[in-house]
């Protein structure tokens, strides 16, 4: 955890306290003697991953601090724990309430308060991680999401025991617009598959008996489709080894002593919010890659896509001493396509591109790749055992685009079309790199693509509108 911390108290030997409870968490370990120092610090210096409160400020309270840091936009999104020298219950829900992640007091284990670090971190690095990644500019900050919640966050109690679940659910249905069920965690396990994972789940846990709680916890975190869902546990109370252990097998924050539901919503809200938050980021950046892969004229794969996957397929192959994983690989490129731009104009080329690749898409099974190479010249990838269907496949691609001509609806024209394929075969590829490639770096993808190039140039000169198989280059 290469993090950095900045602790916040007027009693320096508090913040030695403080300071040798984080040493070796984090990297840097900065200190501020007061509210105003320590604001100084975050307006002029790097912003650390963690702020730490002590209890005793000299200029203003630990929660005032920690509200006048929420309402900056700059630095809302700043962790923030308070560690009172004695926490009470209401100092707790009033940190809570300004924004602060957790508050504990000062007597909490090392250990205990290293792993809700922990989480706070991991929370803060997944989120700064897609940031990173989607960069079409502006990320809203987290008091933002938390006012443009759309829907009611949907929240499942995942209760030990019918009247627990019934209870929880009746106190938090009073102080928030969840939409709430609950659940026994036995039942819940048993129809993981069938899940659909819900914004946040509340586990309940007994300490005495934790074992189905942490179970059920691993597996939410293991499962693709309930791994989003901001988890948090709820002890019956207070224990150090619990409370470590639901941390580190992944929940997002944890209730120490007892279901208390203004603190349960309070907690929640703010799971939620930063759920949502990273959902709509990691959307984006999803959208992002697809778009960085896509080729916007025809929506098939674009080259970038193409070469690492064909590469990937070729190296599996090599791996297999059987020919049973071979495939075909296949360049088609249209055939007099310039006279096609020249006589009808660049926009009509471009629809008949979109069409020609849509009628191909259309006659390869799904699992097949087709991709635009660039210009008007495609690579299609077939999962085939043999070139005599390798190449019935590539004279039906042939034949489709022949069959009918491109007509363009606003200006009533046909346009006729042809294509030409030329098709390598993957087992030929792996003889031809014994012979040609042995050892060498050379990528496999692009090995293929020159085989397949070669007999695209003999299907052209024996008079296009055709199909050509390489054989062997060896
Ligand atoms: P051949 O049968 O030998 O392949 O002849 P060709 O005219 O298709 O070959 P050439 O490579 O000389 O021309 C390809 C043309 O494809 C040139 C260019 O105008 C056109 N082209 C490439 N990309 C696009 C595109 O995105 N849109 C349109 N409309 N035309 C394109
Ligand atoms: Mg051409
Ligand atoms: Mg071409």
């Amino acid at each position: 955890m290469a993090a950095r911390v900045l602790i916040v108290d007027s009693i320096s030997a508090n913040r030695i306290l403080l300071k040798v409870k984080l040493a070796g968490a984090f990297a840097q370990v900065e200190q501020a003697a007061s509210a105003g120092e320590a604001l100084d610090l975050l307006e002029n210096e790097v912003t650390p991953d963690l702020l730490v409160l002590g209890g005793d400020l000299v200029d203003m309270s630990a929660i005032e601090l920690c509200s006048v840091i929420k309402k900056r936009p700059e630095l809302a999104n700043l962790p923030v724990l308070l560690v009172h020298t004695d926490g009470h219950r209401t100092d707790l829900i009033d940190a809570l309430r300004m924004g602060a992640e957790d508050a504990f007091d000062m007597s909490v284990s090392t250990d205990a308060l290293l792993a809700r670090i922990r989480s706070i971190v991991r929370a803060r690095n997944s989120f700064e991680e897609l940031r990173l990644r989607e960069s079409t500019g502006h990320i809203p900050g987290l008091a933002e999401t938390a006012a443009a919640l759309d829907s009611p966050a949907s929240v499942l109690i995942a209760a030990r025991n019918e009247t627990e679940g019934a209870r929880w659910q009746a106190q938090l249905s009073k102080l928030a617009p969840f939409a709430l069920r609950h659940q026994m965690e036995a039942d819940i396990m048993r129809n993981m598959g069938q899940f659909t994972a819900p914004d946040a789940i509340i586990i309940s846990l007994a300490v005495a008996a934790p074992e189905e709680a942490l179970r059920l916890l691993a597996e939410i975190r293991a499962r693709a489709a309930t791994r989003q869902a901001a988890v948090l546990v709820v002890l019956d109370e207070n224990d150090d080894t619990a409370r470590i252990n639901a941390l580190d097998l992944g929940a997002n924050d944890v209730i120490a002593e007892g279901f208390h539901a203004e603190e349960a919503v309070l907690r929640l809200d703010k799971m939620i919010a930063r759920k949502r938050l990273t959902d709509r980021l990691r959307q984006k950046v999803e959208d992002g890659l697809t778009a960085s892969v896509t080729d916007p004229l025809t929506g098939l794969f674009n080259r970038r896509y193409a070469m690492p996957h064909l590469d990937n397929m070729a190296q599996r192959a090599t791996g297999h001493s059987d020919q049973t994983g071979d495939f075909a690989v296949m360049l088609a490129d249209l055939d007099h396509f310039k006279e096609v731009n020249d006589k009808y104009g660049h926009a009509a080329g471009d629809i008949v591109l979109a069409e020609i690749a849509r009628r191909m898409r259309a006659n390869i099974k799904s699992a097949d790749l087709i991709a635009r190479m660039g210009g008007e010249e495609f690579l299609v990838v077939v999962q085939t055992d043999n070139r005599e269907s390798a190449a019935k496949v590539a004279q039906r691609l042939c034949d489709v685009v022949r069959a009918e001509p491109v007509y363009l609806r606003g200006r009533d024209i046909q346009i006729p079309v042809t294509v030409s394929i030329g098709v390598a075969m993957g087992s030929d590829m792996l003889e031809a790199k014994k012979a040609k490639f042995g050892g060498g770096e050379d990528s496999l993808a692009s090995a293929l693509i020159d085989q397949a190039d070669q007999a695209l140039y003999g299907a052209k000169a024996d008079g296009r509108d055709k199909i050509l198989l390489s054989f062997t280059a060896a």
